[in-house]
């Protein structure tokens, strides 16, 4: 990818069928994205629709493929796990790992994501490592702390994290129920990432009700490198229409 791309990508959750994933597949490749140099389009399809997903895009794309999870063991009994090597056979070129609600409902841990980050790293996959703090530590000026805290322990014993994305995911403003955050609500934790990880990992970015209205402002804040989405980009045409936005605000 193109050294400061500004990277914009989408995570579909639990949602779309194969049918449904290979058709925003293929309207994504059906598009020149030569019209989106300077950004790094990715998407995060379920792991059913990994490889036809790939098979659509086809191999020259530049939208680069993440499964949404992987186990940190290559292989053994972990019934329903997928592991690192598995997703990336299927075409994942990155991991997301640790967002908030593998934490809140899976048990995700700083441990279990610090397991999965260096298994990532071990086979070459890239990890998007999500951190964020609640409402009540927003709230109560611990952002920064607890951020910190979560990006420290993912990258624990990693020696090189040249690899590693970090988002920034304030859990008060993800999902349905989130409310956007402003500029000011996330400067101080942007700017505390990229005094300790800035030089070292390959981007921070945010993530939490993102969308075209918000995405100039968000990506204004010093230290934010690219956008993580979700509902706001779930239509390909909405996906599109961010890509070509994104791309316009650094031409
Ligand atoms: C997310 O859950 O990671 C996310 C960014 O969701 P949304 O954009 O829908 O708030």
């Amino acid at each position: 990818m193109a050294a400061g791309a500004t990277w914009v990508g989408t995570s579909w959750k639990m949602t779309k069928t194969l049918a449904e994933s290979v058709a925003y597949a293929r309207a994504l490749a059906a598009v020149d994205s030569s019209r989106w140099a300077g950004t790094q389009p990715f998407i995060i399809p379920p792991a059913t629709a990994l490889a036809a997903v790939r098979d659509t895009l086809g191999h020259q794309s530049q939208v680069l493929l993440g499964a949404q999870n992987a186990h940190w063991e290559d292989a053994g009994a972990w019934t329903g796990e997928l592991s690192v090597p598995q997703v990336a056979d299927a075409g994942a070129r990155l991991v997301e790992i640790g967002h908030s609600e593998r934490r809140e409902h899976f048990g995700e841990t700083d441990h279990t994501v610090n397991l999965k980050v260096r298994a990532a790293l071990r086979h070459g996959v890239r990890p998007l490592v999500c951190v964020g703090e609640s409402d009540q530590v927003f709230r109560s000026g611990g952002s920064v702390e607890h951020v910190r805290r979560q990006a420290r322990a993912a990258l624990a014993g990693v020696g090189d994290p040249s690899q590693v994305l970090i988002a920034y995911e304030p859990v008060w403003a993800i999902g349905a129920g989130g409310r956007s955050a402003r500029p000011e609500d996330i400067a101080e934790v942007f700017a505390a990432l990229r005094a300790e990880f800035g030089s070292a990992v390959e981007g921070l970015l945010y993530g939490g009700s993102v969308t075209l209205g918000n995405a100039a402002q968000t990506l204004k804040v010093p230290a934010v490198d690219g956008l993580f989405v979700g509902r706001a980009a779930w239509a390909v045409d909405d996906f599109i229409a961010l890509l070509d936005h994104v791309s316009g605000l650094s031409a």
